[in-house]
């Protein structure tokens, strides 16, 4: 079978090999697990919660085999890689949890003897298509729910890290879901729309999830409704923080400086946008210079410091580019520095970003952030909303309700008060609004987004029917 690699942004190197799938390999991968699904539909809850937690475990038996591919496949820190495992072995066992939470109810009916249900069945196929950035987590994510629920499931895996998430089938097959219920497809880049569009147009597959781009999950959204299938999209963001006048500053650099950086900036719910009123502002940006200047980037293998390589150089220069549109029009670089090594790129931090500038729009996904002056509370609630993103948000101020009327007001699906935009958990309705996506991962959300809802009726009387 045909194979493509993956090379280490860092080294040059080989990373991995995997299947470079084509279209015409889809169908039957399509129908095996169509044929699977029915019997691990019919399990009982404990049966099933019972592989999910083994599923788990086996995530966890392979760290250092994740830590590895997670390294060489797209430069990540060791911390990462391992908060990654963290998190998504406990949406496992989240999932686990939820197998006898699929519960249905019985409606008042005013039919004399009519008993009247609404049912949780599963929807059959459920295609997820996950990217590379929080590999483990969003590959997990993916399909831990769908399964919960009893669907048979399929894995697109990214081209950037075909091993990391190979490593997650691996360990669902060893925690023994029956053959055919779990899958996976890999493919070569320049495959990948036509791998998607025969995934998407397969018969068997009645739903989709999609983490990824915007751009993508517009694409995928369209061929989707071409067949009346419902999708489920969590895309790109553009997290505004607010940083409001009675805030405490520390705190607010703090949760600033780790939803910037985390990963190089490259999370959805990264803060791309920090909103300051004007009393405070050159205070913030004398505190959080001071701060991301202690944020070293270096080469995740040797583990000494917090950033380490982004996943491509094409990042860097879409970094670098709208960091020098923001410049050209009037902003100032409170920090930075040159990339060294193709994709170990310092954090940037740009002062004085407005509403003209690329940098105010577009996801930079890299480690750079914009500050941006508000005037006052009202001004910053418009900043915050003046994108086509809604994702996550966070606001900062002392007085809680305050920070809680804020929160209300900013159109995105997450807003923290008081904490970073960067805050996932397995139980929590997790989404976006507008270009950033719809449905909800997480929790009995997920059920709602894994299950058919039917109304069954049970007659017990004998009919009356007027002709
Ligand atoms: P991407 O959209 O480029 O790729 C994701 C998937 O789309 C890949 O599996 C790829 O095979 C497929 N794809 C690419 N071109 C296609 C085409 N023409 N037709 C059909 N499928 C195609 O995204 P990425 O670069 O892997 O991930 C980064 C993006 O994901 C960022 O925008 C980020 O904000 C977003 N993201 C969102 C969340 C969330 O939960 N909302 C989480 C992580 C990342």
């Amino acid at each position: 079978m045909a194979e493509f690699q993956r090379i280490n942004p860092l080294t040059g190197d080989v990373a991995s090999t995997a299947p470079a799938l084509q279209a015409d390999a889809i169908p039957a991968i399509a129908a095996r697990a169509a044929a699977a699904q029915p019997a691990w539909g019919a399990l009982g809850p404990n049966a099933r919660r019972a592989v999910l937690m083994k599923a788990a475990a086996a995530l966890e038996a392979r760290a250092e085999d994740f830590v590895a591919a997670m390294m060489g496949e797209i430069g990540a820190t060791r911390g990462w890689a391992l908060f990654n495992l963290g998190l998504a072995a406990s949406m496992v066992r989240e999932a686990a949890a939820l197998t006898t939470q699929i519960a249905g109810e019985v409606i008042p009916s005013d039919k004399p003897g009519c008993l009247a249900m609404a049912l949780r069945e599963p929807v059959g196929v459920i295609l997820g298509i996950a990217p590379w950035n929080a590999p483990i987590i969003l590959g997990v994510r993916a399909i831990a729910v769908p399964l919960a629920c009893g669907n048979a499931v399929i894995l697109k895996a990214s081209e950037q890290c075909p091993r990391t998430h190979a490593l997650i089938i691996e360990a669902f097959a060893e925690a023994g879901f029956p053959e055919g219920v779990v899958n996976v497809v890999t493919n070569a880049p320049a495959d990948a729309a036509d791998v998607v569009g025969a995934l998407i147009d397969a018969p068997e597959v009645k739903r989709i999830n999609f983490t990824g781009s915007t751009a993508v999950g517009r694409i995928i959204a369209t061929r989707a409704a071409g067949h009346l299938k419902p999708c489920l999209l969590e895309l790109g963001g553009k997290a505004p923080l607010i940083v409001l006048e009675d805030a405490d500053l520390d705190e607010a650099v703090k949760a600033a400086a780790f939803g910037a950086f985390m990963n190089q900036g490259q999370i959805c719910m990264s803060t791309e946008r920090i909103i300051v009123v004007d009393a405070v502002a050159d205070e913030f940006a004398a505190r959080f210079k001071a701060k991301v200047q202690t944020l070293a980037v270096g080469d995740p293998r040797e583990g000494t410091t917090p950033l380490g390589a982004v996943v491509d150089a094409r990042t860097v220069a879409h970094c670098q580019a709208l960091v020098d549109d923001a410049l050209a029009h009037g902003a100032e670089l409170l920090t930075g520095g040159t990339t060294t090594h193709n994709v170990l790129m310092p954090a940037h931090v740009v002062d004085g970003v407005t509403a003209e500038m690329k940098l105010f729009r577009d996801e930079s996904f890299g480690p750079v952030v914009g500050v941006i002056h508000a005037r006052d509370e009202a001004h910053a609630i418009a900043l915050a909303n003046d994108s086509e993103y809604g994702l996550s948000a966070a606001v900062f101020t002392r007085d809680t309700a305050r920070g809680l009327r804020v929160a209300r007001q900013i159109k995105s699906g997450i807003c923290h008060v008081n904490g970073p935009t960067v805050h996932d958990e397995a139980q929590m309705p997790f989404g976006g609004v507008g270009a950033s996506g719809y449905g909800r991962f997480g929790g009995k959300a997920g059920i709602d987004s894994f299950t058919e809802l039917r109304w069954i009726t049970i007659e017990t009387q004998p009919g009356h029917f007027p002709i």
